[in-house]
């Protein structure tokens, strides 16, 4: 389970350029919900998800993840949990210069893994997402779906049981959306795996998520199961 409690971060605290990008936040995610961060751009919706890894370090607040005060953690600990929370980005944001198995494979030599289990997981992984044929290839040589199936691939390599999803269908035409979306579902089903979407999106909340919160300027403002949300009174 994930819960944020009262979590606030603010950019360029006592400047004359101050942001409260996060004011305050709660919320929980079961274990393998495929939960909703839904906004305008701006909202503060990446900053409060990436609040949930410590990528951003609230100023206040918890972050409880898997029992666990992620906020009172030192380093060692700290890098041990966020190996259960994967993330992905609009971008994809991977290395030109690296094959996909590399790409897939990377954060795995830091692990003391043999390079043989590497390539075996690398290839469960190639396999998970559907892009075996393109082991070999550069980020170049692929389609956008393609390489945000390496940017899944990636974030899965670890066995997280949580995937963080910033806008990653954003920069995707509507089919490929709806065919990332299906892989996502397939792996929470499949896995078991904790999905938190953020989108501007509301066709990908209500066709992919069982609940959602709604940011505005920095705050929740509504929050409930999807049908709630979206059904009209
Ligand atoms: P969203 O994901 O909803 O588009 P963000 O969390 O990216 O919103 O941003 C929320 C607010 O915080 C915006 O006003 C943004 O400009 C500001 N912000 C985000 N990151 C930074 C940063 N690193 N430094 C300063 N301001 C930031
Ligand atoms: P180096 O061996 O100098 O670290 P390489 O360019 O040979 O750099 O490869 C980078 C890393 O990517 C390798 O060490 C290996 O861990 C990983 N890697 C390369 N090819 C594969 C593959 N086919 N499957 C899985 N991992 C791979």
């Amino acid at each position: 389970m994930i819960e944020l409690k009262n979590v606030s971060r603010t950019f360029g605290k006592n400047t004359n350029t101050e942001v409260r990008a996060v004011k305050n936040a709660s919320f929980t995610v079961a274990d393998g919900e495929i939960f909703g961060v839904i906004g305008y751009s701006g909202a503060g919706k990446s900053t409060l998800v990436r609040c949930i890894n410590l990528l951003e370090r609230p100023d206040a607040g918890e972050v409880w993840v898997s029992g666990r005060n992620l906020m009172n953690l030192d380093q060692r600990d700290l890098r041990h949990a966020r190996k259960k929370i994967g993330i992905i980005f609009q971008l994809f944001n991977l290395f030109s210069s690296r094959t996909v198995a590399e790409n897939i494979g990377y954060s795995l030599k830091y692990t003391g893994m043999s390079k043989e289990d590497i390539e075996k997981r690398v290839d469960e992984l190639l396999d998970l997402v559907g892009i075996m044929d393109k082991k070999n290839v550069y980020p170049s040589q692929l389609s956008g779906g393609q390489k945000q199936r390496v940017g899944i691939a990636r974030a899965l390599a670890s066995k997280p049981e949580v995937l963080l999803c910033d806008e990653a269908t954003s920069a995707l035409d509507p089919q490929t959306t709806q065919s990332i979306l299906a892989l996502l579902r397939d792996l929470n089903r499949q896995l078991g795996l904790t999905i938190v979407i953020i989108t501007h999106e509301m066709n990908v909340v209500k066709s992919i998520c069982t609940s959602a919160v709604v940011m505005d300027s920095g705050e929740i403002v509504e929050r409930g199961s999807v049908f709630e949300l979206f059904s009209n009174p």
